[in-house]
């Protein structure tokens, strides 16, 4: 069977993607290298987002939370209902490893897909291929001695695990501050770790003042100006304002934020930019320099992950069926 379209990532944009194509009648499938909506999964385990249920919504389902502001929970059992209402064929644990166009006449684009679990080889057929592998995947490295260490951590989970703990957060975004506010509220003796001056604008208007309050209040411990050096299995290194200091671990979460896998766009013949990351694409279709490869969600921004969210990343999936339907 050759699709009309195959979309790589099942995150709420590529969700979206598929969903909007099947509306415009065209065999649509979805895979993943995970489950459907793969990165809310592994969020906080506790977290709510910060969009209200109606911003989040896809293919027009309404989504209904106890809350305004739909848990991870939520928002899971919600996007994998819209998956189902509109009847979406979903292919998960199969990480794309190669897209080639093939040129036996009627040129369609083979998909190459490894099973995560048996690690077996399979090929899909395309005439169009949509990707939104999103940027959770590949998180912001320091680059110092000790960040594989077991004890230091990318992605944050679960506050209860750390009771008791000396926990350093390394960052001052969105991440960073509700992962200290978390944990604190969990009896855990928190520092973050800054390497500007001061909180910024970015931080969630609401939840400023309670981080900047419980740092006043020296119930978080902050450093700001504070460059990591080096992590060790008790302690972190750092520089502040351009004094060496040791400051005491047991667990470290660096939130310094993630990015798209351009490598992996790069070796399908997408043209990538190499300062902004930001893929070659048609600012309204989404198509790319690759004609039939298509691009939606956060990995339209490249590296600025502030600037698509889910809010705005669903309405790719609507633009992309329109010219599918159209080309
Ligand atoms: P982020 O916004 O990219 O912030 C990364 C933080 O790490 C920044 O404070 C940055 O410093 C710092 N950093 C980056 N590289 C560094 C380095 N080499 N050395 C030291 N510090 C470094 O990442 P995020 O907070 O994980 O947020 C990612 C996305 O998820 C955003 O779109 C965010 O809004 C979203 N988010 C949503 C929710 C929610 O809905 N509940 C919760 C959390 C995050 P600078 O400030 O100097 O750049």
């Amino acid at each position: 069977m050759i699709y009309n379209v195959i979309v790589i990532g099942a995150g709420p944009a590529g969700l979206s993607a598929a969903v909007e194509a099947k509306k415009k009648g065209l065999s649509v499938l979805l895979v993943d290298k995970g489950s459907i909506v793969n990165s809310i999964q592994h969020f906080p385990t506790s977290m709510v987002f910060f969009s209200t249920q109606e911003v989040l919504e896809v293919g027009g389902v309404p989504f209904i939370s106890t809350a305004p502001h739909p848990t991870r929970v939520e928002a899971v059992s919600y996007y994998s209902r819209v998956a189902r209402s509109y009847g979406i064929e979903f292919k998960g644990n199969s990480r794309v490893m190669s897209v080639t166009k093939t040129s036996n006449g009627s040129a369609h684009f083979r998909v190459e897909l490894k099973n995560e679990v048996s690690a077996e080889i399979g090929f899909l057929s395309a005439d169009k291929v949509v990707i939104a592998t999103g940027f959770y995947d590949q998180p912001n490295m320091l680059d110092v001695p000790g960040e594989n260490l077991p004890n230091v951590s990318h992605y944050f989970r679960e506050p209860g695990l750390h009771f008791g703990q000396k926990v350093v957060i390394v960052g001052g975004k969105n991440s960073a501050v509700e992962t200290a506010l978390d944990l604190y509220r969990h009896g855990v003796d928190v520092t973050l770790l800054y390497r500007k001056e001061a909180f910024g604008k970015s931080v969630k208007y609401w939840i400023l003042p309670d981080i900047e309050n419980r740092v006043k209040n020296g119930e978080i411990k902050a450093r700001f100006n504070c460059v990591v050096k080096e992590f060790l299995p008790d302690r972190v290194i750092v520089d502040v304002n351009g004094k060496r200091e040791e400051i005491d671990s047991d667990f470290v979460y660096a939130l310094t934020g993630y990015h798209p896998d351009v490598s992996f766009i790069r070796g399908l013949g997408v043209e990538v930019d190499e300062n902004t990351g930001i893929p070659v694409h048609h600012p309204e279709t989404f198509e790319t320099n690759v004609k039939g490869i298509y691009v939606a969600g956060s990995i339209v921004a490249g590296y600025d992950c502030n600037k698509i969210f889910i809010e705005n990343g669903r309405e790719h999936g609507k633009s992309i069926a329109k010219d599918l339907v159209a080309a």
